[in-house]
């Protein structure tokens, strides 16, 4: 059963390539992380005993005594990982609940937020995406608490994920918080699946923007890129 699953899985075709013709290629098909529709059905206590039981069973596979004492727990440990901390942001349950202010001060200029460092994980290898998201946002009236930006890139980067998305993601939950067109999301990042791995480039880096509203101006664009420059 467990094996017809996976070789028609293999069978499946994106854009008429197979998945060994996509290789380490980082193709991304939707906005939207694709989710079973059944993803909630499981308790997270239920998630975790699960994964223990299966990573187990990898570790046993690759030729692992689960038997030593450093191993043994290592199962748990990870199931706990996942579902806790680096595959949280799945769950719409841990999305950070966001509250807007008025604009009071009448600040009606771009704000950034810089720097704000994130750890992902690719989707097509299961191994770290490390960077940093730099936000930008013009009021339509209302404005968000600055620790929320950051929440916002924590959440989205709690997936397995592909840059794009991610990028876009942030861009879009900015755009429904703020109630504006007027956002803007660089990101730089680095692909442990092409540093340590694969090319084994540990030198190159992946950026990303989304541009909207008046962000996507060439005089606008080049405000901003001066500003994380610096
Ligand atoms: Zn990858």
């Amino acid at each position: 059963m467990k094996t017809e699953t996976i070789s028609k899985k293999n069978g499946n075709t994106l854009n008429g390539f197979t998945t060994n013709d996509i290789g380490d290629d980082h193709l991304f098909t939707n906005l939207n992380t694709p989710m079973k529709a059944t993803a909630f059905n499981m308790s997270d206590k239920d998630k975790k005993e699960r994964i223990s039981i299966l990573f187990s069973e990898i570790m046993d596979v690759i030729g692992l005594d689960l038997t030593d004492d450093s191993l043994k727990g290592t199962p748990d440990r990870v199931a706990k990982m996942y579902v806790e901390e680096i595959f949280s942001g799945l769950n719409p349950k841990n999305k950070p609940k966001i509250a807007l202010f008025d604009n009071k001060y009448q600040y009606n200029q771009m704000l950034i937020e810089k720097n704000i460092t994130f750890y992902s994980n690719c989707e097509h290898h299961f191994v770290p995406i490390i960077g940093k998201a730099h936000i930008a946002y013009k009021s339509s009236g209302k404005v968000i608490g600055l620790s929320k930006l950051n929440r916002i890139v924590q959440y989205y980067a709690k997936r397995p994920q592909v840059q794009e998305r991610l990028t876009n993601q942030i861009a879009n939950e900015l755009k429904t918080v703020l109630e504006t067109e007027d956002v803007a999301v660089v990101i730089d990042a680095k692909h442990l699946c092409v540093a340590s791995r694969g090319v084994k480039d540990d030198t190159s880096t992946t950026i990303t923007t989304y541009y909207g509203g008046e962000f996507n101006t060439p005089s606008k664009i080049i405000e901003l890129q001066n500003y994380l420059n610096n």
